[in-house]
């Protein structure tokens, strides 16, 4: 299973947090781990395998929605920031878009995040 991982900035530091709270189910064999650029960077500071991709705003979270296009990707955490402006929007657009044309879970806060890793 590949569980892709993003965050913006202003949400890493509750990321970091939840990956170590869920660290046992997320270094479990079966579990592959993908990020944007620098979510990739603190996911592995944090002591994770990750496959990091390019930062958001230059095209992470397009690379992304092209793998789940793809099939392959099997669930998106992203610890969106609402209260902050992205340069990169459009992609964020099409990747929640092509999450729900695909069926891909997809959670956008932590709350959710936290309910989808209880169902895995
Ligand atoms: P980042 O990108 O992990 O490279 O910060 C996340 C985003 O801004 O979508």
């Amino acid at each position: 299973m590949t569980i892709a991982i993003i965050a913006h900035n202003g949400k890493k530091p509750e990321m970091v947090m939840f990956l170590n709270e869920f660290r046992d189910i997320l270094h479990a064999k079966h579990i592959k781990l993908v990020a944007t650029g620098t979510t990739g960077a603190k996911t592995e500071e944090a002591g994770f395998e990750v496959e990091k991709l390019l930062s958001g705003p230059l095209g992470g979270d397009a690379q992304i929605a092209s793998r789940l296009a793809e099939g392959k990707i099997d669930m998106v955490i992203f610890f969106r920031d609402p209260l902050d402006k992205h340069p990169h929007e459009p992609d964020i657009f099409m990747l929640m878009r092509l999450c729900d044309v695909h069926n891909i879970p997809l959670a956008t806060n932590p709350a959710t995040a936290r309910l989808l890793m209880k169902a895995i």
